[in-house]
This record gives C-alpha cells, structure tokens and sequence, in this order.
C-alpha cells in the first residue's frame, strides 16, 4: 500500500517524525528462532479467562485495577495511573512536563531506549550523562544539568544493577522544586524490598513506572503503571487518552493482581533469580566469555570479543539474543534474557557448541 503514498503527501509529516529512527525492539528487529532471550519476557506464562460483552467502552481508569495496584504497591489508590505499558508512562510524562523545543530531560546510558525517542519525538532535548564505568550515576555531571525529568531506572537495563537508594535520594533532593526524578523500576520485582515506592510521601517530585511486562509475564498485555503524588498523577490524567486500556486488558490485569497469582509471579521469578544466578556461574566459566556482570534483574549482560559474530550464531542454532554494543559506553556486549529451565539448558548448550569452536575461530 505504502506506494500509494505520494512523497509530496509524506512530506507533510513534521520534521521530527522524519529524523526519528523508531525504537528497534527486540520483536521487531529479530524473527525465527525458537528461543526467545532477547526481549527480557518472562517464559513462564499464565492462562487467563475473559467474561461479559465488550459493547461498552471500558473505564479510563478501572477503579477496581487501579486499587489492587495502589495495595500491591503500597501507595493510595490517587497515586495511581494505569497506561498501554510503561512506555505509555514515559511518553505521558514528557508530554505533560516538558514544554517542545524548550525542556530537556536527563538520562544515563547506558539504559532504556524508549526515554531518549520519546523525547525526540515530542522535540523535547535529552542530557546525556553516561553512568560511571561500575554503572552508578554520575551525581556532579547530572546536577550540571536543568532537566524537568531525570530517568533512572534501577534495576538498570541492560546493564542488571540497581541504582542505590542513597544516590536516588541525592537526586530527589537536589531537584526539589525544580525536576521530577523518574524512576523506572520495570525489573523490581526481581529485586522487591529495594523499591522506593516507599519515598512517595516524602518527596513530590517522585514518579516510579511499573510494568506487568516482565516479572507477571504479561509483555503480550500492554499494562503499565505510574506512580506518584496525586498532583503529578491528575497532571498526566490531563493528557491521556478517553480509553488507553481495553477490557479485556484490564480484567486480565485485575487477574494477574490477585494475591494467588502475586504468589505465583514471586515463585517465578524465584526460579527466574535461581537460573539466572546458575547460567551466571555458567557463563563466567567459558573460555570465550571476557566478562558476566552480576544482575538483580532477569537478564545479564555478557562481554565477549564479537558480539555480533555471538548473536548470529546462537541464532542459527534457534536463539535469539540482544546485541546491546551499540550502547553508550559498552562495547561487544550481548543481553540475555532469563528464560525457563528447558530454555536455559538449550543456551548452555549452544554456547558450549560456540566457545568449543570458536577456540580456533576466536569470537
Ligand atoms: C520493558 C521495559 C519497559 C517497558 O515496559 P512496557 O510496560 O512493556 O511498556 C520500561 N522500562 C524498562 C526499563 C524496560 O526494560
């Protein structure tokens, strides 16, 4: 159909439609393979039922979803947004604080991408502050900037670790009255008591993004969730869509946070932390690997001598993997997500095919 576009048409699009380069996920950057590590899922999925009719638009705030977050999370029920996954959150965030062509955000690669576009594509500038070389932030090289909104996400992707809590408190602090600090934690609860959903009653410019994309195993839903003051949460309900979450989202969503399923996502991601912290001791063993960070989330981040020779050739044994090289500040690195023991197994055994061969190939 796209031919059917004339380029004068097209044209009419706004500049910074035409300069962006769109997020290369993970589901769209890689097909094929059998195994999937390269998006930080979660393997191990629930089933769920749906009931009624869907002739009504649905709430744009189900109070029944927002609540069951609000106890989860232990902040009140006001201090609770529900998007189209985090990424919705960060798009809203900019959208509601950053004024175009004028504001900047602070980010510290490397970490997410979806912070640096959404804020390209809403003109909005983005500080680059690079994470010191053992992944902690930079505090004197962020505090020389004037952002309205600094992203730190803790645990960081893709390099695993958290941001201590000290640190993040320095931010909050030093920006007071005049920036919202954004916390992303998407992999928290690979982590949990290192959350700082706790500091929301102490500062008002605290905002947490949450997901169930990833310990609750629902990236397929699209459900996330932002937390904050309810000041900052009915700024961002200004800018929201009428419905940002269909019905069935949110009775899957309501599902998925009922204490017996809270249990079984915190059975998985025990034996989610148990493989990863095994395919780490692994890893760490093979000739071939220069380096295995630590993590506490469900991915780790491997250094090796060709990064990209690594990811072609799990893919050919049915493995896909993330190239993370491109990445401020790392170099021949490659993310692999956590997956369920039968996956896991099938890696270990595909990286002992490679790094046996590749003794005399070197990769
Ligand atoms: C996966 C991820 C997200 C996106 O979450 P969705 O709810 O699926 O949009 C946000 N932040 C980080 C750090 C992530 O890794």
């Amino acid at each position: 159909m796209s031919d059917l576009i004339n380029d004068t048409v097209s044209d009419l699009a706004r500049k910074s439609v035409k300069e962006i380069t769109p997020y290369a996920s993970a589901r769209r950057s890689m097909s094929g393979g059998a195994i999937w590590l390269n998006a930080n899922e979660n393997a191990l999925a629930t089933e769920y039922q749906l009931s009624g009719d869907f002739n009504r638009y649905p709430a744009c705030q189900p109070a029944a979803l927002i609540q069951v977050y609000a106890d989860y999370a232990g902040v009140d029920a006001n201090q609770v947004l529900v998007s189209r996954g985090a990424d919705e959150g960060i798009e809203l965030l900019i959208r509601s604080f950053c004024e175009p062509q004028q504001d900047s955000i602070t980010i510290c690669p490397p970490t997410y991408g979806m912070y640096a576009i959404s804020a390209q594509s809403q003109q909005v500038k983005a500080n680059i502050v690079p994470l010191t070389t053992d992944f902690q932030l930079d505090l004197p090289a962020i505090f020389d900037t004037k952002p309205k909104l600094i992203f730190i996400c803790s645990p960081n992707n893709p390099t695993g670790n958290i941001i201590p809590t000290g640190q993040i408190i320095a931010v909050l602090e030093q920006y007071k009255n005049t920036a919202l600090v954004v916390v992303d934690e998407a992999y928290i609860e690979f982590i949990a008591q290192t959350s700082v959903a706790g500091l929301i009653g102490q500062y008002a410019n605290l905002v947490i993004l949450r997901t169930l994309s990833k310990a609750f195993a629902l990236a397929g839903l699209r459900c996330g969730f932002t937390l904050a003051r309810a000041d900052v949460i009915n700024g961002l309900k200004q800018m929201i869509a009428p419905y940002p979450l269909a019905e069935p989202v949110a009775q899957i969503a309501c599902q998925a946070l009922q204490p017996e399923a809270i249990n079984r996502m915190q059975q998985n991601v025990a034996l989610i932390n148990k493989l990863r912290d095994e395919f780490i001791r692994f890893a760490a063993n093979l000739d071939g690997i220069q380096r295995v960070w630590p993590s506490d989330a469900n991915f780790v981040l491997l250094q090796v001598q060709n990064a990209s020779s690594l990811v072609i050739a799990l893919q050919q044994q049915g493995i896909l993997v993330r190239n993370q090289s491109s990445q401020l500040g790392l170099s021949q690195v490659v993310r692999v997500s956590i997956g369920s023991a039968t996956e896991m197994q099938a890696l270990q055994q595909a990286l002992l095919n490679i790094f046996t061969l590749k003794l005399e190939e070197s990769i």
